[in-house]
């Protein structure tokens, strides 16, 4: 059945949904849901234009979000997100400023301008604060500019190591920024919704797709085989967000700008630099871990 006729089907539900009042009870009409047909993807290694390399820093035991006291100042961290910082960032970055409200700062310095440095900085300015970024590298020459940009909150622990407050906190994150991504959909973001199908040929674990996070992937179902096209016995289709680096991180970064944000190139801000700037709060929200590599091929 084509689209055209589905979409006539479903027309003509609707009209005699209306016309139900006057006329006897309509009968519902049911749509069928027939397999997906996918364009075959056009892959050689003829097609490759660049091939970049990026570190996923990475802490077994998960991401850090804690307040240290520097001095007359406050410093927090907030690092160490592994394969989901994107995914994470606008989460941990609420924590982070939340962390940054038990001080009477009206000024904050990050540093760090990846997608994690400038969700902390949007939502600083967003409490009315004068804040500049310190960076070594502003996008696109950032390590988030070149992730793959898909809404997920994997590869952020390691599942032996973390504790339930640790739990607590990936939970209490992921659904905060999954809340702040829905908002950002749009081009002006390059936020959108995408359906992804993971194909196996063993069966899939049910806690791979969100465990406690599940409801966060919309229309998550395992697929019987008439209900997709590919040659292997497991599917599983799934429905989040895609985030497109370039163009997500230049619209944070003009946001923040437009605002009166003021960005400065600076490397190895140590804890002596942090302590003579002029902001009366830190966030570092730059990465910081151990590294998982990973490439992308454009
Ligand atoms: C190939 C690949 C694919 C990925 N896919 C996804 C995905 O699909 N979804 C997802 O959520 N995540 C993904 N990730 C992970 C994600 O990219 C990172 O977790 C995220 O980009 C980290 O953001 P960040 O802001 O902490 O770090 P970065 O983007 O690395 O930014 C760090 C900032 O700190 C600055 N800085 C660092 N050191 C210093 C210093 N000493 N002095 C001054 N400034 C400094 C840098 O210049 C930069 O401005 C992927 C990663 C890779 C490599």
């Amino acid at each position: 059945m084509d689209r055209r006729h589905l979409l006539k089907l479903a027309g003509i539900g609707a009209l005699s949904g209306l016309g139900g009042r006057c006329a006897a009870r309509s009968r519902p009409v049911t749509l069928s849901q027939p397999a997906r047909r996918f364009a075959r993807v056009d892959v050689a290694w003829d097609r490759v234009i660049r091939t970049v390399v990026g570190l996923r820093p990475f802490r077994p035991s998960g991401f850090v979000v804690r307040g240290e006291k520097l001095g007359p100042k406050t410093v927090i961290h907030n690092y160490g997100h592994g394969g989901a910082g994107i995914t994470l960032s606008w989460g941990t970055a609420h924590l982070a400023v939340e962390e940054g409200a038990k001080t009477p700062a009206s000024s904050a310095a990050v540093l760090g301008c990846g997608a994690v440095g400038l969700a902390t900085a949007r939502l600083l300015q967003r409490r009315g604060m004068e804040v500049t970024i310190y960076a070594r590298d502003l996008p696109p020459r950032t390590t988030s500019n070149i992730a793959g940009g898909q809404w997920s909150p994997f590869s952020v622990a390691d599942h032996d190591r973390e504790t339930p407050q640790f739990q607590d906190q990936l939970a209490r994150a992921a659904r905060l920024a999954h809340r702040y991504y829905q908002d950002m959909v749009g081009p002006y973001y390059g936020v959108r919704w995408i359906e992804n199908y993971v194909a196996s040929s063993t069966p899939q674990r049910a806690a791979e797709y969100g465990g406690a996070l599940a409801d966060l992937y919309a229309a998550s179902k395992a697929l019987s085989p008439a209900e997709h096209p590919f040659d292997v016995p497991h599917v599983r289709r799934f429905t989040t967000m895609l985030i497109e680096p370039p163009v997500y991180l230049n619209a944070v970064l003009r946001d923040f700008l437009l605002q009166g944000g003021r960005s400065s190139c600076a490397t190895s801000p140590t804890a002596t630099r942090c302590s003579s700037c002029a902001s009366q709060s830190f966030i570092t929200a730059r990465a910081s871990g151990r590294g998982r590599s990973s490439a992308t091929r454009s």
